[in-house]
């Protein structure tokens, strides 16, 4: 495995795998590996691809007073994981790489980022969608895997890519839980053993609507009013929101039907935690 910190030398490893035939794989991360990225890895890998793992805590993804400066950053431990999955190569830029001026240019997907993590989280999605299709640009791959976990990136990115004609194909993965339900995320090591346990009750919100759904209610109110009930049951858990949206335009719905996306994001003690569910009616 290579490591790469410039854009000159993940560039040229990149070029000498392509000389070589090789299918181009991206896994784009901020690092704090885990069992969730690992999965991406292994669908690289098992897919066959030359797998470039990007590390880069971007700055212009995080909004004034999150957690950028504080964001964990284990770099010795993420390069040995990255050997272990199988990695070809890890670009692991410092900020300077990535924004060596004054960022003047932005990629930003209209509507789909304006609900959900949106509403809280202004700039957000511009900083991601940008730093991706810089990566994209860097990298050239021939196809990025993304998860679910981040339901709303992945529909935003997917957006991006087929709006702009970029040349690749997004894979999208599925959530990695705990034994839990909890979601696996690198801001799961902010919560104390009390919190995790609390926070298992996201998972079971989206459990109940999923249940709902399947039992024929088609009321999105009194699912959501249920749902809100499971999360306000653990007295830590401060509500951001808890949304049904339509899965193509994220817009709210009042009746369900197709394929949608049931969204919830909550504060617990120092960390904000988001999941989902996909849900679709028609299968
Ligand atoms: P991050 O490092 O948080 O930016 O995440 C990098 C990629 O890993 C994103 O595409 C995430 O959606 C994905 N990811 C993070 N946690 C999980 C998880 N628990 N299951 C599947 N994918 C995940």
């Amino acid at each position: 495995m290579e490591a790469a910190t410039t854009v000159e030398a993940v560039k040229n490893l990149v070029k000498a795998a392509r000389g070589q035939g090789e299918r181009i794989g991206l896994v784009p991360t901020m690092g704090a590996l885990h069992v969730g990225h690992i999965s991406l890895i292994e669908a690289a890998v098992t897919d066959g691809n030359f797998v470039v793992v990007s590390i880069f805590v971007n700055p212009t993804q995080f909004c004034p007073g999150e957690d950028f400066e504080n964001y964990p950053r284990p770099l010795e431990a993420d390069l040995a994981i990255c050997k272990k999955a199988g990695v070809d190569v890890v670009f692991a830029p410092t900020p300077d790489q990535m924004y060596p001026a004054e960022n003047l240019t932005w990629v930003t997907v209209e509507k789909l980022t304006e609900p959900l993590c949106g509403r809280n989280r202004p700039g957000h999605f511009r900083g991601v969608t940008t730093v991706c299709a810089k990566l994209f640009n860097i990298v050239g791959p021939d196809v990025a895997y993304f998860g679910q976990k981040d339901g709303q990136q992945a529909i935003v990115i997917q957006r991006m890519v087929a709006d702009l004609n970029m040349p690749l194909e997004i894979v999208v993965c599925p959530t990695v839980r705990e034994p839990s339900g909890l979601a696996v995320s690198s801001r799961n090591q902010y919560l104390s053993d009390q919190q995790k346990k609390d926070a298992a009750n996201i998972y079971k919100s989206l459990q109940e609507c999923r249940r709902m759904i399947e039992a024929g209610v088609t009321d999105a109110r009194q699912i959501l009013a249920r749902m809100r009930k499971i999360l306000q049951l653990v007295a830590s858990i401060e509500i951001e929101y808890v949304s049904i949206v339509d899965a193509g335009t994220l817009e709210g719905i009042e009746t369900i039907a197709g394929k949608v996306l049931v969204a919830v994001a909550v504060k617990i003690g120092p960390a904000r935690l988001i999941d989902n569910i996909m849900v679709d009616t028609d299968r």
